[in-house]
């Protein structure tokens, strides 16, 4: 693996990170407060081409390589989660599996859209009775003539009240868990399909995270995504690669409350000098700059293991896992730093913490990837 950026890598992360300093560092605590983030970031976010990384020009994309996703979304990270969080699920979970998994019809359909960032994607596994048990979900699509017939309920889904497109995943045959499961890629304006917006979040405030009820969704069969009943594969292969994206986007947060804490560290003075003079304060800053690099080089593995076709999904869990306990210590370290200030609004490190604290829990919760790891190692299953 080499670690020298092409100059194609380099060029596109001095866009996100201009883009980044230009167009959501001066804004996201306001949309933190608001709890919205403005929309006009996705088209902004699809003109650059960073809703487009790696999906073929073909279909609208802006090609690239896995590397140049973490890169960028290593820079958004660092502006604000919830924006990252934008590309992550609409590119990284929707549009790269309708690339992975559609057929032609399929692609032509909604990915031009998507990469574009006309269209925004959402994706829809998590129920209310059923998160990391995800393959024992209940939401039923029942086929009649031409068409699926789609019942149940989602929630805690990223751009949910945004979406244009959401990628359902449906229990479509009798054939017990997951086995019974499959993709479908349902307009979000069809009639029976409702959403009601999640507010009181810790972190992450900004994102459109809402609930979803399928009330006779009528679909027609092309809108399944893979072969019927292998939605849960669909689902796992979005997943692995969406890991990496979250451990990028976490080495971003991480690095923000880094810089954030040396910043302070050399202004703030205690004892007559600046506190960055005393030397467990400087302990604080290491630790962060070890968790940034580490994480770092974990997730940047996995982008090289997806570009060389070589197998990725327990690299991919490794650096979600250590990526976002990183995030939340790098967090935690910058706002002890900040001493009382850290505990007000008005500076950055209670932010990074809360968006932080997310990053264990979705995507599979550290237990899940820990489980993940474990049954690679052992041959043993603990699910
Ligand atoms: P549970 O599964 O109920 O877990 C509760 C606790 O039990 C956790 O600590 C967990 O680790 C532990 N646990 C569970 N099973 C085991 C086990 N076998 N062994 C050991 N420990 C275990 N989902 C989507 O589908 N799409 C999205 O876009 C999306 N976005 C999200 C955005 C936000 C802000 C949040 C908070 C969640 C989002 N999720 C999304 C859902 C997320 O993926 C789930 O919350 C997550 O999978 C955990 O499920 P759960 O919350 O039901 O927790």
């Amino acid at each position: 693996m080499n670690l020298e950026l092409s100059e194609e890598q380099s060029a596109v992360r001095r866009l996100a990170r201009d883009f980044v300093d230009r167009e959501v560092v001066p804004y996201a605590a306001a949309w933190d407060r608001a709890e919205e983030v403005d929309r006009g970031i996705v088209k902004k976010l699809g003109d650059l081409g960073f809703l487009g990384l790696t999906v073929d020009e073909e279909y609208g994309g802006s090609g690239g390589d896995h590397l140049a996703y973490c890169l960028v979304t290593e820079e958004l990270g660092r502006g604000d989660s919830s924006v990252r969080g934008i590309v992550s699920v609409s590119l990284g979970l929707v549009a790269k599996t309708i690339a992975a998994w559609g057929g032609e019809e399929q692609k032509r359909a909604w990915l031009p859209g998507l990469t574009s960032g006309e269209l925004v994607g959402s994706f829809g596994l998590t129920e209310p009775g059923t998160g990391s048990d995800a393959g024992s979900l209940t939401t039923r699509a029942v086929r009649e003539g031409d068409s699926y017939v789609i019942s149940g309920s989602k929630t805690f889904i990223t751009n949910g009240t945004w979406a244009d497109v959401v990628l359902v995943f449906a229990r479509s045959t009798d054939a017990p868990g997951h086995r019974g499961v499959s993709a479908f890629l349902v307009p979000a304006d069809t009639p029976g399909l409702t959403r009601r917006a999640i507010h009181g979040k810790l972190g992450l405030r900004g994102q459109a995270t809402a609930e979803l009820a399928f009330q006779d969704v009528r679909v027609p069969a092309s809108a399944m995504l893979g072969p019927e009943g292998k939605g849960f594969s669909v689902a796992l292969s979005a997943l692995a690669k969406g890991r990496m994206s979250v451990a990028a986007g976490c080495v971003g947060l991480a690095r923000a409350a880094l810089e954030a804490a040396v910043a302070y560290a050399g202004e703030r003075e205690q004892f007559g000098r600046t506190i960055a003079h005393h030397q467990l304060v400087q302990e604080l800053i290491s630790d962060i700059a070890v968790d940034v690099d580490a994480a770092r080089l974990l997730t940047w593995r996995v982008a090289d293991l997806i570009d060389r076709g070589q197998s990725f999904a327990v690299e991919s869990s490794k650096a979600k896992l250590f990526a976002s306990e990183a995030a939340v210590r790098a967090a935690n370290n910058a706002l002890q730093v900040f001493g009382g200030y850290g505990f007000i609004d008005e500076y950055p490190a209670g932010k990074l913490l809360r968006d932080a604290r997310v990053m264990t829990l979705y995507e599979g919760t550290s237990q899940i990837q820990k489980l993940l790891i474990g049954r690679d190692l052992t041959g043993v299953s603990a699910f």
